[in-house]
């Protein structure tokens, strides 16, 4: 049997947003248990750490973070990084006070319960594991600065990530950012918010994608966006039509009204930030880029001169990844996932409610079905309804608690809203789940070959 260094009741592996919700969560519910959280990182905020300066949230940060802390002025605020960042540091030292929580920063888990330090090799500890290992590192980010460029490049042809643009040392005369997800559209308006000229700037859109109107899921319209949702998935007979009765309702927005887009990945910009995107001249959609030389850059469906003094921005890695579901109860472990639509943080507090107030396995993977992130169209119907179905799931004893929490944007929409909510679930639930379940069935994940036992226990 191995000697242990300490013991731990969770070993949350991943200081990223969800792994100190889950942490945040536990610990305040729980007043005997005890949390260990470990990272490769010196700091806590995962990905938010090799960010760029100039990233926001895209969702309101009153319903992002950890239950016990606010973040942000309210409203439609989005923080900033160093806000981000600041904020995460508050919450550990906050559960730091608990006298039941430990961090070990720059530090792997190796598995069996075993962390080595990144910094000596001399410090290598072995946690007895009294309850579960959380997994909190599945969504796998990747964030731009850290991936080189997926196409070639010629030795004299400058390509950068995204983070770049904080430093520059000079103006270039032209730029033309790669990619149309949520770092493509923030690389271009930081440009056009410094002043670059619409025509100064080329834009590579290798797919289409729907983006969620901001204005969406601010609390004052919460209300309408899922009135609208429940009463539209009620009747549509197929994705395209929800997106495109969505986009008239104004909850959906694509950049350019012809083309219908194959891609979908949550990415939020509001009116204003859409009408910016709009003026730009130069879109080339022809496909992925393969490859760059001086002159020219060659996409999958045809060729592009380069113009002289370009400066080529790679936002072309996909942050977000569609993992596959996985149960988040396991014997052996938790595997943090979203389980209601794009809201990651709020999932990673929901689990750890249900692992502290739910008996058994069984009756926590009752209510924690996951969602996971979008990549293409039909994910949304499908998130919607398992999001759904995972909330008319809860049982009584959890549905004081989980309205109440920060992290639920419903809790920050006001008492009639609420009502006229329930309202609307009460009129639509049937047809919805009778719709959906006709068109996109829900599918539960299966058990993985978990062990039998939790992880590094007796
Ligand atoms: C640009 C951007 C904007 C976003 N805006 C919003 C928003 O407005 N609202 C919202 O709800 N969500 C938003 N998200 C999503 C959300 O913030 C998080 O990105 C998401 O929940 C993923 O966080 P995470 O904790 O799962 O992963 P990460 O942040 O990647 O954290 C995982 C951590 O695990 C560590 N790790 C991995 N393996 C090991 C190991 N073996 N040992 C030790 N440590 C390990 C890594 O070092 C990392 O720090 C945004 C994401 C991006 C990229």
């Amino acid at each position: 049997m191995p000697e242990y260094d300490f013991e731990t009741d969770y070993l949350v592996v991943g200081a990223g947003a969800m792994g100190i919700a889950f942490a945040d969560e536990i610990l305040h519910r729980d007043n005997q248990a005890h949390v260990t959280l470990v990272d490769r990182r010196s700091k806590p905020g995962g990905h938010w750490n090799n960010a760029y300066s100039f990233v926001t949230l895209h969702q309101p940060a009153l319903y992002y973070g950890v239950n016990s802390e606010p973040l942000g002025r309210g409203g439609h605020d989005l923080v900033s990084k160093a806000q981000i960042l600041g904020y995460f540091e508050r919450v550990l030292e906050k559960l730091q006070k608990t006298g039941r929580f430990a961090f070990l920063s720059q530090s792997e888990y190796q598995g069996n319960g075993r962390v080595q330090s990144l910094v000596t090799k001399e410090r290598s500890q072995t946690i007895r594991i009294r309850r579960r290992l959380v997994d909190a590192t599945y969504s796998q980010v990747t964030v731009p600065s850290t991936s080189p460029p997926p196409f070639d490049v010629e030795d004299d042809v400058t390509v950068v990530p995204i983070n770049a643009l904080e430093s520059l040392e000079r103006p270039w005369s032209h730029y033309t950012v790669i990619g149309a997800g949520k770092t493509g559209l923030d690389a271009l308006l930081f440009l056009l918010s410094q002043g670059v000229a619409p025509e100064d700037i080329s834009w590579v859109v290798s797919q289409d994608s729907w983006l969620v109107t901001r204005e969406s899921i601010l609390p004052q319209n919460l209300l309408a966006t899922f009135s609208h949702q429940l009463k539209l998935c009620s009747t549509i007979t197929n994705t395209t039509e929800l997106f495109h009765h969505m986009e008239q309702l104004g909850l959906f927005f694509r950049v350019d009204p012809s083309i219908e887009p194959t891609s979908y990945r949550c990415a939020t910009v509001s009116t204003k930030e859409l009408e910016k995107l709009r003026s730009l001249p130069h879109v080339i959609r022809k496909g992925r880029v393969k490859s760059i030389t001086h002159q020219t850059m060659h996409l999958v469906n045809g060729d592009i001169d380069v113009a002289p003094d370009t400066l080529f921005i790679n936002a072309a890695a996909n942050g977000l990844a569609k993992r596959p579901a996985r149960p988040v109860f396991e014997p052996d472990r938790i595997t943090l996932q979203p389980i209601t639509h794009c809201q990651p943080t709020f999932g990673a507090a929901v689990i750890a409610h249900a692992e502290w107030r739910l008996p058994g396995d069984e009756a926590k993977n009752s209510v924690t079905c996951p969602v996971p992130h979008p990549t293409v169209p039909e994910d949304l119907p499908v998130a919607l309804h398992t999001m759904f179905y995972n909330l008319q799931c809860f049982p009584l004893s959890m549905i004081g608690s989980v309205n109440r929490m920060r992290l639920n944007a419903m809790n920050h929409v006001g008492f009639l809203d609420n009502l006229k909510l329930l309202w609307a679930y009460i009129r639509w639930h049937r047809p919805f789940f009778a719709n959906m379940q006709k068109l996109f069935p829900l599918e539960k994940p299966k058990p993985t070959q978990a062990t039998k036992k939790p992880e590094n226990a007796d």
